[in-house]
């Protein structure tokens, strides 16, 4: 679709922008707005004209979402025809990148889901309504299909599964004696990470209760651990596998495949004091973000050289990033001054991908 960077050899890569709106304390303390959005001419401004620091930048990008934008509106214009690329068979990711506190668990994730009486909240975000699309496509074509589910955390490059049955104190001390899953080639260009729960689902309502009790798994592991959940990057999947009969009367299993990924938070950890143990984990959270941010531009221009194997992050993706795959991008920044320097790096490598 025309929405897309399509270029020769059909590398299609689409940033977006979103701009939250102020919060309770931004507001209440009258933080001066720095960020404007023109969504008609899909730009950003960032400004600031005080004697201590002039700036003055103007990014492009394909949709810009300015702080008024509903959740609705946003998956409406942005996400729709991705998840009908994945209902048609194709391999697709959504990422939500941006500081911490900008509103990527809110855009992925959201609050609540479809009720009984069939409304979607306000406030459910990408996963929720993806899920919804997609059950509800493949209803209303009386396909034939089944769907697996699987939601892990990287954290300090070790992958941990959100969905595993087992109890958080054994969980704990899996971690603490370094027993992190295996990531595997599969010896078919992929990767496969050793004993991942893959859970079968029939209903949107089943990967409801996933999506809640994997998030739930995540805050927990972090009070116990006294650890930010702005230092882990969590994987949704979705896959489905579509049967559908040729001219001839043959079956044909389609396969399409949605990673829904919400980074680790994009600020410069060793500006804000990381030091001694928490420096490696620092390093190893940018060079996740560093790699995916290298691998797409790579993809956008046609490098020879992909570096999917630089990190964890690239090497799970692998299979959904280049090649007939579509890729999302969803930067997310505030408005407010606090978060200038922030936010202009978070539209720099957001348009590096562009
Ligand atoms: P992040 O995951 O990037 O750290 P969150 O998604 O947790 O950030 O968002 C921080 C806070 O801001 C949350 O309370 C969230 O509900 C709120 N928020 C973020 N984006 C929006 C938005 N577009 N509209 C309304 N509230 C938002
Ligand atoms: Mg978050």
């Amino acid at each position: 679709s025309a929405d897309y960077k399509e270029k020769d050899k059909g590398v299609n890569v689409q940033v977006l922008l979103r701009c939250r709106p102020f919060n309770d304390d931004e507001v209440r303390t009258s933080a001066p707005q720095v960020v404007s959005c023109n969504e008609h001419r899909r730009e950003v401004s960032v400004n600031l004209n005080i004697a201590a620091k002039q700036v003055d930048r103007t990014f492009t990008f394909d949709k810009v979402f300015g702080p008024q934008a509903q959740q609705q509106d946003l998956y409406e214009q942005a996400i729709v025809p991705i998840v009908n690329e994945v209902l048609e068979g194709f391999n697709c990711t959504i990422f939500a990148y941006g500081q911490t506190g900008t509103g990527k668990t809110y855009t992925m994730e959201g609050n609540g889901r479809k009720t009984k009486d069939g409304t979607m909240p306000v406030d459910a975000g990408v996963i929720p309504r993806a899920v919804q699309q997609i059950v509800d496509t493949l209803e209303a074509q009386n396909a034939e299909y089944s769907m697996k589910v699987t939601f892990l955390e990287l954290y300090n490059e070790e992958i941990t599964d959100l969905l595993a049955p087992e109890d958080i104190a054994r969980a704990l001390e899996d971690r603490q004696q370094k027993k992190p899953l295996a990531l595997m080639e599969d010896g078919k260009g992929g990767v496969l990470v050793r004993g991942l729960e893959e859970e079968i689902v029939y209903s949107a309502n089943e990967i409801y209760n996933l999506l809640e009790r994997g998030s739930a798994k995540r805050r927990t592991a972090e009070t116990l651990l006294n650890k930010q959940s702005s230092r882990s990057h969590s994987i949704f999947s979705i896959t489905i596998h579509i049967k559908e009969a040729t001219p001839e009367g043959e079956d044909l299993m389609k396969c399409g495949k949605l990673n829904l990924v919400d980074l680790a938070g994009s600020e410069n950890i060793s500006r804000s004091g990381a030091r001694d143990g928490r420096a490696r984990e620092a390093g190893e959270i940018n060079k996740s973000l560093l790699t995916l941010g290298r691998v797409i531009t790579a993809l956008v221009e046609h490098l020879g050289h992909i570096p999917y194997r630089d990190s964890k992050l690239t090497r799970l993706l692998r299979d959904s990033l280049g090649g007939k795959t579509k890729t999302c991008i969803i930067a997310t920044v505030s408005p407010s001054v606090h978060c200038l320097e922030e936010t202009l790096s978070t539209l720099d490598y957001a348009h590096r991908a562009k």
